[in-house]
């Protein structure tokens, strides 16, 4: 099973690591070209706006689109779920818009940049090691989306169908369980 890690910009390598942790073959994908040879893809944390700029740049936009029509799973983490998202807060324009959720950017206040908590996650487990980093978070969710995770009532992590979100960034930890999750939806996606 060949899991993608989009590389235009954010932490790349960690994730593949954590693919090959959980049992998977990462592949690292800079190029629109590698999309029909990937089983699913993760979209990693960085920053959003230069994610989704160099995405535009590079046909990304289009081709995940068209990924996600073939109904191949796709996981979104940090910047990745904001990626994802139908609607951003405050900006017009979304990115892939893919998900129905509405999400936050950075929305746990400069006092808490970044913290490590554990989470009990739907259909994964409980004490899944999670590290916030700027984090946004899912202000409203539509009816086909299952919410996964809470941290202080708050959403972190969703699921509608083949696409997967988590608002934190579960490849730098040492815990593969949600990467081995998603490789369970891929494989039941093919
Ligand atoms: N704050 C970033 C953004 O809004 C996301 C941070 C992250 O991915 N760690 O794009």
């Amino acid at each position: 099973m060949k899991i993608g890690v989009l590389a235009l910009q954010g932490a790349v390598v960690e994730h593949i690591d954590m693919i090959e942790k959980a049992g998977g073959e990462g592949v690292i994908v800079k190029r629109t070209e590698q999309l029909p040879d990937i089983d699913g893809i993760i979209i990693p944390g960085g920053e959003s706006t230069t994610i989704g700029k160099l995405m535009r740049t590079y046909g990304f936009i289009d081709a995940l689109r068209e990924f996600s029509l073939q109904g191949k799973p796709l996981f979104g983490t940090c910047a990745g779920l904001i990626v994802l998202a139908k609607e951003i807060s405050g900006q017009e324009e979304a990115h892939l818009g893919l998900m129905d959720i509405r999400v936050a950017r950075n929305a746990f206040g400069r006092q808490r940049e970044s913290f490590e908590t554990d989470l009990d996650i739907k259909g994964v487990d409980k004490d899944v090691r999670a590290v916030f980093i700027r984090a946004p978070l899912i202000e409203q969710v539509g009816s086909e989306v299952d919410v996964l995770a809470t941290y202080q009532d708050q959403i972190v992590a969703a699921r509608q169908g083949h696409l997967l979100a988590a608002s934190f960034h579960p490849e730098l930890t040492d815990d593969e369980r949600l990467h081995a999750y998603f490789l369970d939806m891929v494989r039941e996606s093919r």
